[in-house]
C-alpha cells in the first residue's frame, strides 16, 4: 500500500491512478493530519508527500514520520527552491520528484525505493534460498552454506556465485561476468573474474581441478553446472 499526500485533487487522483494501473494499491490524503490518522491504523510501504500542503507542510510531515518510522518517503515538489531545501535539510526523505512528473518516472522511482527497502529490511517475499546440490545460497542474508555449514564469502564472490547459480547451464564470458558483477566503470579486468572464481572454488569444490559447480568452458568462460 502506498499513501499519497497531495492537497490538489487532480494531482492526487493522478498519483493514485498511476500507481493503481501499475499494480500497486494506493490511497490519497489531502493533509498531513489525514495521513497521520491513517497511519495509526495501517502503515504503508511507501509515502509520496507533496511539500506545499495546508497545515503542516511536507517538510514538517516528513520530519515527524522519520522520528518514528523507517518507511520510504518520496517528496513531490513543484519548485526548484524546494528541491534545494530537500537536498540541504537532511529531512530523511529518500528522494524527490519534481512536478510535473511523468507517470513512468514516478513508477520507476517508487519501485526502486521499495526494492531497496525490502533488501535492507529483509522483507523480500521471493524465494530466498537457492539450492544447488549440497550448496545453499541465501540471497537476502548473503550467506552460503555447503552441506549446511556456512562458507564465508565476501561480497563480490557472493554476487558472482549467485549470478552463476541463478543461471545454471548458461556459459558466460569473463567480460560479461566482469560487467555484471563489477560494473563497466570498475577498475580491473577479466583476470579479476578468474581470481574470484578460483577463490570460490577453493571454498565450495571438493576438487578444484574437477569442479562440480562452476565449470570452465575453455576459450569461452564459465558455466554453473545444471
Ligand atoms: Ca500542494
Amino acid at each position: 500500500m502506498i499513501y499519497c499526500v497531495e492537497d490538489e485533487r487532480n494531482i492526487r487522483e493522478l498519483l493514485v491512478y498511476t500507481l493503481e494501473t501499475t499494480g500497486f494499491e494506493a490511497e490519497g490524503f489531502e493533509t498531513g493530519a489525514e495521513l497521520d490518522t491513517a497511519m495509526k491504523k495501517n502503515l504503508p510501504e511507501l509515502i509520496l508527500l507533496d511539500i506545499m500542503l495546508p497545515g503542516l507542510d511536507g517538510f514538517q510531515v516528513c520530519r515527524q514520520i522519520r522520528e518514528k518510522r523507517n518507511i520510504p518517503i518520496l517528496l513531490v515538489s513543484a519548485r526548484q527552491e524546494d528541491v534545494d531545501k530537500i537536498r540541504g535539510l537532511g529531512l530523511g526523505a529518500d528522494d524527490y520528484i519534481v512536478k510535473p512528473f511523468s507517470p513512468g518516472e514516478l513508477v520507476a522511482r517508487v519501485k526502486a525505493h521499495l526494492h531497496r527497502y525490502q533488501q535492507l529490511t529483509g522483507q523480500h517475499t521471493g524465494n530466498q534460498l537457492l539450492q544447488r546440490g549440497d550448496l545453499s545460497i541465501d540471497r537476502e542474508g548473503h550467506r552460503v552454506y555447503l552441506k549446511g555449514k556456512e562458507v564465508p564469502m565476501p561480497n563480490k564472490e557472493f554476487s558472482l556465485l549467485l549470478f552463476l547459480a541463478e543461471n545454471p547451464g548458461v556459459v558466460f564470458s569473463k567480460e560479461t561476468l566482469f560487467e555484471r558483477i563489477w560494473g563497466e566503470d570498475s577498475l580491473g579486468d577479466t583476470a579479476t573474474v578468474s581470481v574470484h572464481v578460483n577463490r570460490i572454488r577453493e571454498k565450495i569444490e571438493f576438487s578444484t581441478t574437477k569442479p562440480e559447480y562452476i565449470e570452465t568452458v575453455w576459450g569461452v568462460g564459465y558455466r554453473f553446472r545444471k
